[in-house]
């Protein structure tokens, strides 16, 4: 019976050794090839093998609604955005319910921002799409869209013209020239589909729009997320704790071309058709990953008070950045700060 206990004893001490090997850490998968950005999936875990797989099954999930939403490429057997444009003015499409979704949410924001995110603007997004794309290829010769082409692409951007026939299952653009770009709030809202059917503990980074399913490790421990500095992306301006919910940046550093000296970015003010200069970035707290892309995208195109007052319409928080490098919070925002440089 001794023997038995020292065996016990024994087997209990290896079994310790082994568990001190696989040591608890946050591990991270990076993916390349969803939504035109990179992807970070992280995890505060002792089993990598097991991380992996769970992290391949949500890039997977991810991966159908980046074919869903695709503006730019076909896929065999599937109906996406680049379809319903393909269409526009010919016939109405059929697609997979998570369109009609996404779309009946984008124009919910498009009404609740007065129009300041309006993903039915593709048409002056191509403009200046194809002069960034150009501009990238041949940085000498990049260009400004056409002042005439912007415009009459204007002109194109109304919700009059998106039929989303929920009944039928179908979208229709019944202008033949209008296009839909659904950048500014696909991502977030893929994100929160997904993030919905996840347990706890993970921390997803889709291109700056990042979503906590639930603490980092036990009860309190947050995820630490950094803000980073427009004028030096190597730093950040400052870290806010996330334990669950969502943190979402548009900023002006990233996606830009360079004529005559001066920057243009990708975020236009559907006023003006033009790279909007109110902020250099906004960043948005909230619950919901597809409301805080929404907001993200249309507060930068807005000034603080009309900013602060769809804030406090949707429970969000914001943080503005301005061209000088001032932050500026929404009060609730305070309490997420854990450091500020
Ligand atoms: P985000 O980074 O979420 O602010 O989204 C920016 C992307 O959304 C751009 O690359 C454009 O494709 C698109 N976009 C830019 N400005 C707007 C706008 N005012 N409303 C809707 N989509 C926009
Ligand atoms: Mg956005």
């Amino acid at each position: 019976m001794r023997r038995w206990i020292l065996w016990l004893l024994v087997a209990a001490l290896v079994l310790a050794g082994c568990s001190t090997v696989q040591r608890a850490k946050v591990h991270q998968m990076t993916y390349l090839d969803l939504f035109d950005t990179v992807t970070y999936i992280s995890r505060y875990t002792d089993d990598p093998e097991g991380f992996q797989k769970e992290a391949d099954e949500i890039h997977e999930s991810l991966m159908e609604y980046h074919r869903l939403f695709d503006i730019y490429h076909d896929y065999d057997g599937l109906n996406n955005l680049k379809t319903i444009n393909d269409h526009a003015g010919i016939a109405p499409v059929k697609v997979d319910p998570r369109i009609l979704s996404m779309l009946a949410d984008c124009r919910g924001y498009y009404e609740a921002t007065d129009g300041a995110v309006n993903v039915a603007m593709g048409s002056v997004l191509k403009l200046w799409h194809d002069a960034r794309s150009d501009a990238v290829s041949n940085p000498s010769g990049a260009k400004l869209p056409d002042r005439a082409a912007l415009e009459a692409a204007k002109e194109h951007c109304s919700w009059d013209t998106v039929i989303l026939d929920e009944a039928a299952g179908t979208v229709y653009l019944s202008d033949p020239q209008q296009r839909l770009d659904v950048g500014a709030i696909a991502k977030g809202w893929a994100l929160q589909r997904v993030a919905e059917e996840l347990p706890a503990g993970i921390l997803i980074n889709l291109g700056g729009n990042v979503c906590a399913t639930g603490p980092k490790k036990g009860e309190n421990t947050p995820w630490i997320i950094g803000v980073h500095d427009p004028k030096d992306q190597s730093s950040y301006l400052c870290t806010l704790n996330l334990m669950t919910g969502s943190a979402v940046t548009s900023g002006d550093y990233q996606r830009f071309f360079t004529v005559n000296g001066q920057n243009y970015h990708h975020i236009i003010d559907p006023q003006t058709g033009m790279p909007s200069a109110y902020w250099r970035s906004v960043t948005i707290l909230s619950d919901d990953s597809g409301l805080a892309d929404a907001l993200s995208t249309a507060l930068f195109v807005m000034d603080r008070d009309r900013g602060q007052t769809l804030l406090n319409r949707y429970g969000a928080e914001a943080m503005w950045v301005d061209d000088q490098g001032n932050c500026f919070y929404s009060d609730g925002l305070t309490a997420y700060l854990q450091q500020e440089k």
